[in-house]
């Protein structure tokens, strides 16, 4: 790992009421209303769910705008912009990270390096 690699960890909260880990929001646990919670993380790996592309976004986002439903460790699910070119396939291994403030993905490292083309890249001539 490199000083620029994203953490492996993500940031989230364990509500002190009920066993529920979720990623940090405002307002009480999800599941039992609960509001003492502490710190802990989580790994940033996490499984694609689904994905998709809108070709007409909501205002203030770039066009075309992909964004993916992925799975974290305790069944956490978080809806992530898309980090590369190519949408990523459902049971995909994928790598969370925050930027601005915002959940992101992108392939985890398979060795293969497929799917790993950046946003403004191009697709190669054959696959
Ligand atoms: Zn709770």
């Amino acid at each position: 790992m490199t000083p620029s690699d994203p953490p492996a960890v993500l940031a989230a909260v364990a509500c002190a009421s009920c066993p529920t880990v979720y990623l940090p929001r405002p307002g009480p646990c999800p599941v039992c209303g609960g509001t003492a919670r502490t710190p802990r993380t989580i790994p940033a790996e996490a499984v694609v769910l689904a994905a998709t592309e809108l070709s007409t976004p909501a205002e203030g986002w770039p066009a075309p705008h992909r964004i993916a439903l992925v799975e974290l460790a305790g069944g956490i699910r978080v809806l992530v912009e898309w980090a590369t070119a190519r949408l990523p396939e459902p049971g995909r291994p994928v790598r969370v990270e925050v930027a601005d403030g915002r959940y992101r993905a992108r392939p985890a490292a398979s060795g293969r390096g497929e799917g790993e083309l950046p946003i403004d890249g191009s697709f190669p001539a054959t696959l």
